[in-house]
């Protein structure tokens, strides 16, 4: 039985280490089903890096994506040696899928220690943007840095995206999990947003929580949260945690959305180790592939595929090794299970229902690059980046000198954040690589490029300067945060 009588083209990209496997069991379930369903079959990864290609995704496999806008794929190792970024990140980003929707729910017949509480939860993790733009430098031989990138449109988009998807889902509440308190500028945007957003969904609970705190919850009391949305690096962590407390990784599927192009796949990697045996858990890429069943519009066989699937873990008849244990005895193989999910199509279980599921509508914000436009703005002074082994009782006075005769003076410099000129008294194990805060002399003026290339000549005359950001105000409001222990 199908629910629409179009073929619909879908990309499969079968994937590293145990990723065929897992694919393989989750299309024989798709086509066993008889739903118009066509596959395109293409490659990425490890086979891919091997062959040269150093993104480790092929021109055919992007052409293929362009024309599906829809894949399902195993997971993809990123050999060391060979491509330098991971080919899922940079699928992910090729086609602006923001948003990595992480479900995860009590499974019956997979024991676990909150077994009985219904868990039911689902991170949103914003998926292209923060830490993960994976934007790093040495800025000396002996400092990394890595750039955290968050824009206001980003946060407006998976905001807006989590609380369609909880309205899609019919669930009560979203909550925002974010470092708010430290990093106010990029994780604070995020908090922000929600909390402007939140106010157009009033049928819906939200509330913030600082992302520390959020995995305590989550180990405490998984069962208070309905959906999660929060930043990149903080949703990959917290979703392994969630998978965990549900069964492990072989449970946890997950859709990548964008506006044009969805990609689903299973939140756990390629387990070289397991590869080529035929005894892993394909459960996780068999629910991406329900959540790619519904995305597409086929809401019917998505519930026969889910129900086939809570039926056979429910009975137990087979079970995969990361249940029962691998050497217990009692491990079913792979195929083994898929084959009792495909005979079990038709079946409801005993114990679970699944939700009822409305299309989700992704929301659409303009394409305007630009989504804040101050009235006002000026720059007020500028960060200078210095690597030299000085000390700051040696650098800061020597700052001073060569500033003397500018636009700038120097208001302090600290080191890995925190103020070691002028001295408050600090106990700082100093490295090679300092802040150092020059702002106008003048307060009412606005600093030129030519008065900032003036003062980096000066420095470079004594330092190796490494990096220069502008100190600016929007509408009055400074846009960069102090040092620690800074006045
Ligand atoms: P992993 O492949 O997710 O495996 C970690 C552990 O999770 C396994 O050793 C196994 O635990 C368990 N596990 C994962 N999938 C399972 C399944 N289907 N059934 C049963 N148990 C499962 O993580 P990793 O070893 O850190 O990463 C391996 C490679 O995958 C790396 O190259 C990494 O870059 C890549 N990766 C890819 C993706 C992706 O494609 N989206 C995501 C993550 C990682 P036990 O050892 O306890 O049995």
């Amino acid at each position: 039985m199908t629910g629409s009588s179009t073929k619909k083209t879908v990309t499969l990209i079968p994937g590293d280490g145990i990723g065929p496997e897992c694919v393989e069991s989750a299309r024989r379930i798709i086509d066993a089903t008889g739903v118009a369903i066509e596959w395109e079959v293409r490659h990425a990864g490890e086979s891919v890096f091997k062959q040269g290609i150093p993104s480790g995704v092929p021109p055919e496999t992007i052409e293929s994506i362009r024309k599906t806008r829809c894949v399902l794929k195993g997971p993809l190792g990123t050999p060391v040696g060979y491509g330098e970024k991971s080919a899922n990140v940079t699928l992910r980003k090729l086609f602006e899928t923001f948003a990595n929707i992480r479900p995860v729910r009590e499974l019956p017949g997979v024991p676990t220690p909150y077994s009985g509480r219904g868990i039911d939860l689902v991170v949103i993790r914003e998926n292209v943007e923060d830490l993960y733009a994976g934007i790093e430098h040495l800025q000396t031989p002996g400092v990394a840095q890595c750039l955290k990138l968050i824009s206001r449109k980003g946060c407006e988009k998976i905001v807006r995206l989590a609380f369609e998807f909880a309205r899609s889902e019919g669930r009560k509440s979203v909550a925002c999990a974010t470092k708010s308190n430290i990093m106010k500028l990029t994780e604070g945007m995020l908090k922000r947003t929600f909390e402007e957003i939140a106010k157009e969904y009033p049928d819906i609970q939200a509330w913030h929580v600082i992302v520390d705190n959020c995995a305590h919850q989550l180990v405490k009391k998984p069962e208070q949260f309905d959906v999660i949305v929060t930043t990149n690096m903080n949703g990959d962590i917290l979703s392994d945690l969630t998978s965990a407390l549900v069964g492990g990784l072989g449970f946890a599927p997950s859709a990548n959305l964008g506006n044009d192009v969805a990609i689903f796949e299973a939140v756990h990697g390629s387990a070289p180790k397991y590869a080529g045996k035929n005894i892993i858990n394909p459960t996780a890429v068999i629910g991406s592939a329900i959540m790619m069943l519904r995305h597409l519009g086929e809401l019917e066989t998505a519930a026969r595929v889910e129900n086939a699937l809570l039926v056979t873990l429910e009975e137990g008849k087979v079970r995969t090794g990361d249940v029962v244990g691998y050497d217990s005895g009692k491990a079913g193989t792979t195929t083994a299970f898929t084959d009792e999910i495909i005979r079990n199509l038709g079946r409801t279980p005993k114990s679970v229902t699944i939700r009822t599921y409305r299309p989700l509508q992704i929301p659409r914000l303009s394409s305007d690059p630009v989504s804040v436009r101050p009235q006002q703005r000026k720059v007020i002074g500028a960060d200078v980046f210095v690597e030299t082994g000085e000390l700051p009782p040696v650098l800061g006075p020597a700052l001073e000198t060569l500033a003397q005769g500018t636009a700038l003076k120097l208001k302090m410099v600290s080191n890995r954040g925190t103020q070691v000129y002028p001295d408050k008294g600090t106990m700082i194990d100093c490295v090679d690589h300092y802040r150092c805060r020059f702002v106008l002399r003048e307060a009412q003026g606005e600093l030129t490029d030519q008065q900032l290339l003036e003062l980096l000549s000066r420095i470079g005359s004594r330092y190796r300067w490494v990096h220069v950001e502008k100190l600016q105000e929007f509408d009055g409001q400074p846009s960069y945060t102090k040092a620690q222990g800074e006045d």
